[in-house]
């Protein structure tokens, strides 16, 4: 659905499409021969301004588009019962893999790319057939020989249908042919928070008529009543899987009731190197290097990317942060699981580590129609108000903030709700950087935490504790907020007031996370555990 590739280039909205940019370069680089397909959003997602008042505000800029190529196809899906037909671009920028980007060949069609996750359902399911409809129709179209389709998320489960409906998986029922496309078919699951797993009613499928053939019964088998993307990708799917180990197990409980649905294993994100890591931390470290020259040289290279981030977030805000002090960096998307304020609530606490100089950078975009994420929003851009010289709230978190927060700050913070958060990959980027993330045990960091030698745990982990309900929600957040200035107070500060000590945390941050959260290893992974685990092409 989305491709974070290049900051200029703003068809993605965060994580998942960043990752999805990510999978894309490094199969290119490791000459896998995957093709992506994917949507061209004509304004691409939110841009989001802070007004002087404080007001947030969401805009839409055109998507540039000299950097595709017109392919010569004719492709045509159907939506609502009216044929649309489509044109087809490949991306010349930016990657070396190959992607087709898929849009309506009419103005009047457009409304369906118009804005990445705008719009309603019906805009939704319209987006979905274009994506998994048409994204199939164009591969046949091409003449591309497929074995494996990956459903990179429940966005894609159209393709599903829509090679269901085709004779070359064809049988006299339902089962049948579904027995017959799953050895061709893979599927990622990519969040346990309910709003990311969509579902639709029957009488919208119907009303948004793909033309595919299916009676509400057959989509029911398939999807069940609500129609679950995700119980549909599970059971057209040979093999699934969710995005760390422990979201596989996550994933695992959540669906373990969907009859039908194929074993979820993990394969854990990555991202990739020589996007997110910065070419300086790469060259302190040559192994041909004394440590003692590496070790000043890593320290160099952090302070040359900090001051930089402090310029451009002068330049930005009018705030200027002291490089010599300690930075914290939040950037994420603001969803509600995510506690972006979690370290806002108690002031006293917080009061005592402004006095020893910590400054703390966020960024985030809500979702232009997630009301609690633009409360947060404006929380935090109050927050900044409140602490002048201590808060400052980058606006319109994208690719660029990201790489400049994640190379610049000292620590990497982290506190979702366990377990709601699949992966993360940003604390990734900032490992690779020399950034020690300190992050609840939720997501990636399980796998990457050696707590005081990589980075930080925030309280450990405890399965009882996972707080899916309200009032256990409460409860967890007061809690894993005293445990986090615990570690801030006693365990990160400390460490920092010892250059040595520091810069070996540093080392350790890197080397944990150079291979094994890269999206090389990534790939390798898919190929060897997802991809080549299904059947040859009949
Ligand atoms: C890396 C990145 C993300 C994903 O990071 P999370 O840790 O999953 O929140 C989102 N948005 C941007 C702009 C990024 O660079």
């Amino acid at each position: 659905m989305e491709y974070g590739l290049d900051p200029s280039f703003p068809i993605y909205a965060g994580g998942l499409g960043i990752l999805a940019g990510d999978h894309m370069k490094s199969v290119g680089d490791l000459r896998i021969p995957l093709t992506g397909i994917g949507l061209f959003w004509d304004e691409g997602y939110t841009k989001q301004t802070i007004s002087r008042a404080g007001q947030v505000e969401d805009g839409y800029p055109k998507t540039p588009r000299d950097a595709l190529r017109r392919i010569d196809v004719r492709l045509e899906v159907t939506v609502r019962g009216k044929k649309v037909p489509l044109r087809a671009w490949k991306l010349e920028r930016y990657i070396t893999s190959t992607l087709y980007l898929l849009e309506p060949e009419h103005e009047d069609d457009r409304w369906i790319t118009q804005r990445l996750y705008g719009g309603g359902d019906e805009d939704r399911l319209a987006q979905e057939i274009v994506l998994g409809v048409g994204g199939v129709r164009l591969l046949h179209a091409l003449g591309e020989a497929v074995d494996v389709y990956h459903f990179n998320e429940g966005h894609a489960v159209f393709a599903g249908l829509e090679l269901l409906r085709q004779h070359r998986y064809g049988g006299a029922t339902l089962p049948e042919r579904v027995a017959k496309l799953r050895p061709h078919v893979a599927f990622t699951t990519h969040t346990p928070v309910p709003a990311g797993n969509e579902v639709h009613e029957l009488a919208l499928m119907r009303k948004m008529d793909a033309d595919l053939g299916f009676t509400d019964a057959e989509l029911e088998v398939i999807g069940g009543d609500p129609f679950s993307m995700t119980v549909a990708g599970l059971r057209l799917a040979r093999i699934a899987n969710g995005v760390a180990e422990l979201h596989g197990e996550t994933a695992r409980t959540m669906w373990k009731d969907v009859d039908g649905a194929a074993p979820i294993i993990a394969v854990t994100n990555g991202v990739h190197a020589p996007t997110w890591q910065d070419a300086r931390i790469r060259a302190a470290l040559v192994p041909d290097k004394a440590k003692a020259t590496q070790d000043a040289e890593l320290w160099n290279a952090h302070q040359a990317m900090k001051r930089e981030m402090v310029a451009e977030i002068a330049t930005r805000t009018g705030v200027h942060l002291k490089a010599e002090g300690f930075v914290i960096g939040f950037a994420r998307r603001a969803a509600s699981y995510k506690r972006a304020d979690l370290i806002l609530g108690d002031d006293a606490a917080l009061a005592k580590l402004f006095d020893a100089g910590v400054q703390i950078v966020y960024s985030g975009k809500a979702h232009p129609r997630d009301t609690e994420g633009k409360k947060l929003v404006v929380k935090l851009v109050e927050a900044a108000k409140q602490h002048p010289g201590h808060v400052v709230f980058v606006e319109s978190y994208d690719m660029r903030v990201g790489a400049l927060l994640t190379r610049g700050v000292d620590v990497w913070l982290n506190n979702p709700r366990r377990p709601l958060e699949a992966s993360g990959t940003s604390g990734m980027k900032a490992a690779m950087n020399g950034v020690p993330n300190v992050s609840i045990l939720d997501g990636w960091w399980p796998e990457g935490c050696e707590h005081g030698v990589t980075g930080w745990k925030i309280g450990d982990a405890d399965p009882a504790d996972d707080a899916f309900d309200e009032a256990d929600a409460k409860r967890v957040d007061l809690r894993d907020r005293q445990l986090l200035f615990d570690v801030l107070e006693n365990e990160v500060l400390p460490a920092y007031a010892d250059r040595a000590k520091w810069v070996a945390i540093m080392r350790a941050s890197i080397a944990m996370s150079q291979w094994r959260f890269a999206s090389d290893r990534m790939i390798e992974d898919y190929v060897a555990k997802v991809y080549s685990a299904s059947a040859p092409a009949t």
